[in-house]
């Protein structure tokens, strides 16, 4: 009989991605608890105590995005990766749903993906192996050095992988200004806002 796969959501809901190359399209966010990573900006830091967190069968979740007319599934956390996601993705996908996840990419990579997002932390270092498969580069940019540390993951990322620079919430208006001058310099670059946070949606 095939194991139920059980996984810690800190919390699920219907919105409009803010990030990145799908910013403004409809999507169900499934953030699962759990993370080692320490950023010390993070902004969901309840999410890194997994325990604290009801279990969810991969079926119970695929139910709930049906209960919305989404056609994306973003899962997020927390660190997603810290789990094996191949059930839950195979759940999603045996429903029509698309799977997207955003990862720090410090725990190898599970599950089926229409689109990986790796934002790469100082704080716990991305696996090497997962740059090549990313779709989606996005770099927090909290301290002006940032933008040179970009560089260096830019560079083991694919050829047709999309560069993103997104200010931390709380230096925004630091940051913002640094960041609009270096997209200007190096063009393959491009500006990431927390939209959600500006239209005030989860
Ligand atoms: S990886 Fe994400 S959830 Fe984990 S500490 Fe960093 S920002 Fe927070």
């Amino acid at each position: 009989m095939k194991e139920t796969i059980h996984l810690p959501v800190m919390e699920h809901f219907y919105t409009l991605q803010g990030e990145g190359y799908h910013q403004g399209r409809a999507a169900y966010f499934i953030r699962l608890g759990g993370c080692d990573v320490g950023c010390v900006w993070c902004d969901v830091k309840d999410s890194w105590d997994a325990t604290k967190h009801p279990m969810f069968s991969v079926e119970s979740l695929r139910s709930k995005v049906k209960e919305t007319p989404a056609g994306i599934v973003v899962i997020t956390g927390g660190e997603p990766l810290m789990y094996n996601l191949d059930e839950l993705t195979k759940e999603l996908h045996a429903a029509g749903l698309r799977t997207h996840i955003e990862t720090s990419g410090a725990y190898p990579l599970s599950g089926e993906w229409d689109w990986i997002c790796v934002s790469p932390k100082k704080f716990k270092a991305p696996l090497p192996e997962i740059l090549p498969k990313a779709n989606e580069l996005k770099v927090v940019v909290f301290n002006k050095t940032d933008l040179d540390w970009a560089k260096k993951y830019a560079a083991m990322v694919s050829p047709g992988c999309k560069l993103y620079l997104q200010p931390e919430w709380e230096k925004a208006a630091e940051m913002t200004p640094l960041i609009i001058d270096h997209i200007k310099e190096n063009p393959q670059w491009e500006l990431s806002l927390q939209i959600h946070k500006y239209i005030h949606v989860p």
